[in-house]
C-alpha cells in the first residue's frame, strides 16, 4: 500500500534529477534570503551557479546544531513573517533552544511525509492512533497528528504518561496503533503485565510507531512481545520536520528516507568528509523542499549507514540502517570507547532482564549498570540472582571491554521520563 505511489517508487534517475532541481532552488533561496548562508558562501568562495550536480553538494557549507542555536530566534528564516505558520523549538540537553519555523506549505509537506510512513506501515481509514508523544513545542506529537489525520485515522491525542489513562483509552476506543518512545513502550508493557492484562486478547493494538530514541532489535522484540504489536522504527528530528523523515516498511529492515525531500549523505564524524554507501558514519541532511527554514547539510550527529540495495517493497528511496547512537553519546571509560547502545543490546537479549536500566558513571571512571528484573524476578532466590548478576557482568565486559558493577532491582523501580529517557548519568569529576 502506498500513499503516493508515484513519488515513492520513482526511478532513481528521475529522483536524482528532481533532487538536483530542488537542491539548486534551495541553494538559491538561502543565498538570496539568509545572511548566515550568504556569508558562509562568501567564506567558501562559492556561488549558487557552482552547484551543477548532486556531487557538488559536498562543496556546500555544513550546518551544525551550534549554528542553529546561534541563529536563534529567527536567523535562518527565509520567508516573510506573514508566511510563517508554526514555530517549534528543540531544546536538546544544553544551552539555548533552536527556533524551527514552518510555512503553511511546510506544515502540509511534513504531514504528507508522515502520511507516506503510516500507509507504508499498513494504516488507513478505520485505524485508531493513540499519540502518546509530548504535545507542545516538541515536533514529535504534532507532526504525527497532522499526518495521521491526512491518512484518515481517528487520532487520540493522549500525550505521554499516565498509564492508567492510556489503558482506559485503549479499552474504551479500541486503539489499533500507538506512537511512543521505546522506553515508554517497555514501561507500558510492564504496566499491562502487572495489571494482568493480555494485550492480544483484551486490546485491539496492532502497530506501534516507536522512535525519538535509539533502540536495538532486542528491544523491538521485547516491545512486540510485551504489547502484541508490530513495531515500526520511526526516525526524525525537529530540525528536519520531526517524525516522518525515515520509517520502516513491512520488511522492517532499514528505514526508507524520503529522498525527494531530503538529500542524504553519510560523513566521517571526525573530518566531515563524505563516506560511500554502506559505511557507517554521521548522517547529514539537506532539506530540498523547505520554504520557511531551509537547512543545508545539517550534521545530525546520528550514526547510521545507507543500505543501498533495492527494497522488495518497491520503494526506490534508499534505506538507513537503524540509528545506533549519536556522535556525542560516546562515553570514554577507562580508555575504552563505549556507546550506551552496546549495553542496551546485551541487556535486552537476556530474558531475565526487565525493561529498564540506568548507566551511572562516577568517581574515577566507576561504571555501574542498574538493571530491572523481568516480571516477578526470582521471588528472592539469592542464588539465582547472583548467577544472573555474574552473567550480565560477563556479557557486558565481553562487549564493552570494561567490567561494570551490576545492580539488580525489582521491575518498575527505576524512573521513567515522559519524554526521552535519560539512561546515562555521568557524575564523574573528571
Ligand atoms: P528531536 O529533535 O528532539 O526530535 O530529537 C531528534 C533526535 O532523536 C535524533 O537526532 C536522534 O538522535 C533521536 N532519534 C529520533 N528517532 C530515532 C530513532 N528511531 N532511532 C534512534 N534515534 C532516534
Ligand atoms: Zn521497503
Amino acid at each position: 500500500m502506498f500513499w503516493d505511489q508515484e513519488a515513492e517508487t520513482m526511478g532513481r534517475g528521475g529522483l536524482e534529477q528532481l533532487q538536483l532541481r530542488r537542491l539548486k532552488a534551495t541553494v538559491r533561496r538561502v543565498y538570496e534570503r539568509v545572511p548566515f548562508y550568504r556569508q558562509k558562501f562568501a567564506e567558501a568562495g562559492l556561488q549558487p551557479r557552482h552547484i551543477t550536480s548532486l556531487a557538488d553538494a559536498r562543496r556546500l557549507p555544513l550546518t551544525t546544531s551550534a549554528d542553529l542555536r546561534e541563529q536563534y530566534p529567527r536567523g535562518l528564516v527565509a520567508v516573510d513573517a506573514t508566511e510563517l505558520a508554526r514555530l517549534h523549538t528543540s531544546s536538546g540537553t544544553t544551552g539555548k533552544p533552536k527556533g524551527l519555523f514552518f510555512s503553511r506549505k511546510d506544515v502540509d509537506r511534513a504531514a504528507e511525509l508522515m502520511a507516506r510512513c503510516l500507509v507504508m506501515a499498513g494504516l488507513g481509514p478505520g485505524g485508531i492512533l493513540q499519540n502518546m508523544m509530548t504535545y507542545g513545542m516538541f515536533t514529535g506529537a504534532l507532526v504525527m497528528h497532522y499526518g495521521a489525520e491526512k491518512v484518515g485515522l481517528l487520532v487520540i491525542p493522549s500525550g505521554p504518561g499516565n498509564s492508567e489513562k492510556q489503558l482506559l483509552l485503549m479499552q474504551d476506543f479500541g486503539t489499533t496503533a500507538i506512537h511512543t518512545t521505546p522506553s515508554y513502550a517497555l514501561y507500558f508493557a510492564d504496566y499491562l503485565e502487572k495489571k494482568g492484562i493480555d494485550p492480544r486478547r483484551e486490546l485491539s493494538l496492532r502497530q506501534g510507531f516507536i522512535g525519538a530514541e535509539p533502540y536495538s532489535e532486542e528491544t523491538r522484540r521485547k516491545i512486540e512481545q510485551g504489547l502484541g504489536i508490530d513495531v515500526y522504527n520511526s526516525y526524525g528530528l525537529s530540525e528536519m520536520n520531526g517524525p516522518g523523515v525515515a520509517f520502516e516498511c513491512a520488511e522492517k529492515h532499514g528505514l526508507h528516507i524520503w529522498e525527494d525531500f531530503f538529500l542524504v549523505e553519510i560523513v566521517d564524524p571526525r573530518t566531515g568528509e563524505p563516506l560511500p554507501d554502506g559505511e557507517r558514519g554521521e548522517l547529514v541532511l539537506t532539506t530540498l523542499c523547505r520554504e520557511a527554514m531551509p537547512i543545508l547539510r545539517y550534521r545530525t550527529r546520528d550514526i547510521t549507514s545507507i543500505l543501498p540495495q533495492p527494497c522488495p517493497c518497491g520503494r526506490t528511496h534508499r534505506r538507513l540502517n537503524r540509528i545506533t547512537g549519536r556522535t556525542d553519546d560516546m562515553l570514554i571509560v577507562r580508555g575504552s570507547n563505549i556507546y550506551p547502545q552496546q549495553i542496551e543490546r546485551v541487556l535486552m537479549d537476556i530474558p531475565a532482564v526487565g525493561r529498564n536500566y540506568v548507566i551511572l558513571l562516577e568517581g574515577l571512571d566507576e561504571l555501574t549498570v542498574t538493571v530491572e528484573l523481568a516480571g516477578a524476578g526470582f521471588g528472592g532466590q539469592v542464588e539465582k540472582l547472583v548467577r544472573l548478576q555474574t552473567e550480565i557482568t560477563d556479557k557486558l565486559r565481553a562487549e564493552i571491554m570494561v567490567k561494570p558493577k551490576v545492580e539488580l532491582v525489582a521491575a518498575g523501580t527505576l524512573p521513567v521520563s515522559e519524554g526521552k529517557a535519560r539512561r546515562v548519568i555521568d557524575k564523574r569529576s573528571l
